[in-house]
């Protein structure tokens, strides 16, 4: 029988993704091959002819088997890169989205200008998931110690997990809070990427995030914008006075989200976009504060 090499799997899986339409056929079968091999990621460039065990081939089939179910490759493969770190997901955690970058870019400048200041920077991060927002920013900054909060078991235990694998561990306090409800202490920012999916909007997503992210992660209520009110209304109770709360909006969110928080006396700061232009990661800063003493 001929021997089975990892050059060949790669060829034939991301033949057989293509064939089922799989859009990223190419990407996922680099991924899921590399997953059941264990290999590096460009080996199976540099050593295409190692070979490959018969198990491994089983565990890709099976692997396949959920991916034309409709299943995304990283929850597959149970990991996903965020911020050029690696973070294990789980069955209450979403999947980490690059988007979701672009609010760690936005809220690392105003902390690292706080570390300026002050030896101790702090930030919690609600609605923490696997954690992927507050470990980016301790990771990103010695000086900070981060509060990351989730109202699941499952998400706080991934986060300690994910805390300790990127080195951070000490300087991370997790907290099981149905959002506010358990929160102490008074932080220099409130970073969050909220649910905000409209309730009646859910039922529209593409199955992968539909059947494989939590729903408790997505919806945000009838308008989607339950969350936001939430952190402008209870948030100031947990800020500095020249403290600022970051968030992620969903597309064309902007201006309600402005609302919500400018009722709440906060005003828009700085927006950043994502890659496609969209606003994407909104700062807010407390109107009453001075904006020559805010930073
Ligand atoms: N903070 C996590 C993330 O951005 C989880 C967000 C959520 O569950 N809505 O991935």
């Amino acid at each position: 029988m001929k021997t089975y090499t990892l050059g060949r799997l790669v060829h034939h899986t991301i033949k057989s993704l293509h064939q089922i339409g799989i859009d990223s056929a190419d990407l996922d079968g680099r991924l899921l091959v590399q997953w059941v091999t264990e290999s590096m990621p460009l080996e199976f460039i540099s050593h295409p002819e190692k070979p490959v065990s018969l198990q491994q081939r089983d565990r890709l089939s099976t692997a396949l088997q959920r991916r034309v179910s409709g299943e995304p490759v990283h929850r597959i493969i149970g990991k996903r890169a965020f911020y050029g770190l690696d973070f294990i997901l789980s069955a209450d955690t979403l999947e980490p989205r690059p988007d979701t970058e672009i609010l760690v870019d936005l809220a690392l400048p105003f902390l690292q200008s706080c570390a300026v200041i002050n030896s101790r920077v702090s930030c919690l991060d609600m609605g923490t998931g696997s954690g992927v927002i507050a470990i980016a920013l301790l990771s990103n900054l010695p000086q900070l110690h981060a509060m990351a909060v989730d109202i699941t078991k499952d998400a706080i235990e991934t986060t300690k997990r994910n805390a300790r694998c990127a080195d951070v561990a000490n300087r991370l306090t997790v907290c099981e809070s149905n959002w506010f409800e358990s929160v102490t202490g008074q932080f220099d920012l409130i970073v969050s990427n909220p649910p905000y999916i409209a309730h009646d909007d859910i039922a529209n997503l593409d199955i992968s995030v539909r059947n494989f992210d939590p729903l408790r992660a997505l919806d945000g209520g009838r308008d989607g914008l339950d969350f936001y009110r939430e952190l402008a209304a209870k948030g100031k109770l947990y800020l500095y006075p020249s403290g600022k709360i970051a968030v992620e909006v969903g597309i064309g969110q902007k201006q309600d989200v402005e609302k919500i928080f400018s009722q709440h006396n906060y005003r828009l700061e700085k927006t950043k976009p994502d890659l496609k232009g969209i606003d994407r990661a909104l700062m807010f800063i407390r109107d009453e504060v001075d904006p020559r003493k805010g930073e």
